[in-house]
């Protein structure tokens, strides 16, 4: 079997779970000579972005990979790391390689008739933990609270929440209230649903107000706190580690294992997002899960983009035995639930694990080209 091409496809969709925000994402089809076809997908987020990187994997990759046999993919994925060598193993050459790296995952399950997981060593679980990961946008702290209380009533046993979101929620702004929203969410939803706090972006804690706010958090009980710190900040992560009972959580903006293998040496978290749409794909993920298990700490997918990337999440994490919980949009989701015939959701408070050859999933290219776009 041989690749015939390697075609890239930008999308852009609106975003129920974030207040109908313009999002992007960048597909990647590798085509055969013996109709097999491989998916991928990058989480490229911006229009500029999702465009570059149809350049990269069309005119970089596709020149490079036409012709090969796709099985050999640990092969084509180092092939396509040293082409990248001058302009980099970050930014847009990683989407690109992510996008890719997952596609031929995809294809080399369905030429061989097994699932990913499978070809990964096979799955130490069948079903994982999901998390219902929110971005709030109502103003009322009770109705915030009751927003997370729903979702665990619907049968998620661990909700996550962004500080710092658009909309009219202003967590992360005022310290009181946001532990009087703590304390109304632990409330709202008992003490057996795990709560994650994701400080991100936007909220911006010094380490003085990181300790202090994360002590008067730890009566509630959160699972992790992720990102409490810009992820340069390395000794804030290390001094705020040891001076709290509570986990951190940190890495969903690193691009490649070297990152996460210094991240993890230095002492900045406990649990480790990847995003296998960003980190070098599946067998990014893969490398990164295992310095994780080895130093005895945790990794977690960050996956909140296309349904492609929640499958290809869903193979690497269910691999291992030290993930946390398995993070699914709540509410039905464009890329989530019109690109894939069977749509990823959580039934008991459980995601399964497809196994079906490949990835799992059955794209609908009518919907590739709905939400495809050329410029903006
Ligand atoms: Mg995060």
């Amino acid at each position: 079997m041989k690749i015939t091409a390697v075609h890239a496809y930008p999308l852009r969709y609106q975003e129920p779970n974030d207040r109908m925000m313009w999002r992007h994402v960048t597909l990647a089809k590798v085509e055969t000579d013996a109709g097999v076809v491989g998916w991928g997908e990058c989480i490229s987020q911006w229009p500029e972005a999702a465009l570059a990187v149809k350049l990269l994997i069309e005119k970089g990759f596709g020149p490079l990979l036409v012709g090969k046999d796709p099985t050999e993919n640990g092969a084509l994925f180092r092939a396509m790391k040293a082409h990248n060598w001058w302009y980099g193993d970050t930014g847009m050459a990683n989407f690109a390689v992510s996008a890719v790296d997952i596609a031929l995952w995809d294809l080399k399950g369905k030429a061989l008739g097994l699932p990913v997981h499978n070809l990964l060593g096979g799955k130490v679980n069948d079903k994982l933990r999901a998390c219902a990961s929110t971005h709030p946008s109502q103003a009322e702290i009770g109705d915030l609270a009751k927003e997370l209380a729903d979702h665990a009533a619907a049968g998620y046993t661990a909700v996550k929440v962004g500080f710092g979101k658009a909309g009219d929620a202003n967590l992360g702004v005022d310290p009181r209230r946001d532990i009087s929203y703590v304390k109304a969410v632990r409330e709202a939803i008992g003490p057996n649903v795990d709560f994650m706090v994701d400080i991100g972006n936007k909220t911006r804690w010094d380490y003085a107000s990181g300790v202090r706010m994360s002590r008067a958090f730890e009566e509630y009980g959160l699972r992790w706190i992720e990102d409490p710190f810009p992820p340069d900040q390395v000794e804030n992560y290390r001094h705020l580690r040891q001076s709290i009972q509570t986990q951190i959580g940190a890495g969903e903006r690193s691009w490649d294992t070297v990152q996460y293998a210094r991240l993890i040496d230095q002492g900045v978290a406990d649990v480790y997002l990847v995003d296998p749409g960003r980190a070098n794909g599946i067998t990014g993920y893969k490398e990164v899960m295992e310095l994780t298990r080895v130093a005895g700490l945790f990794h977690n997918a960050h996956s909140w983009s296309s349904a492609i990337n929640t499958a290809a999440a869903l193979h690497a994490s269910a691999t291992g035995d030290n993930y946390i919980v398995f993070e699914l949009k709540p509410v039905p989701s464009p890329l989530q639930h019109e690109l894939v015939r069977e749509p990823f959701e959580q039934r008991d408070g459980w995601v399964e694990v497809p196994d079906a050859p490949g990835l799992g999933v059955e794209i609908d290219e009518a919907v590739v080209e709905r939400y495809g776009f050329t410029d903006f």
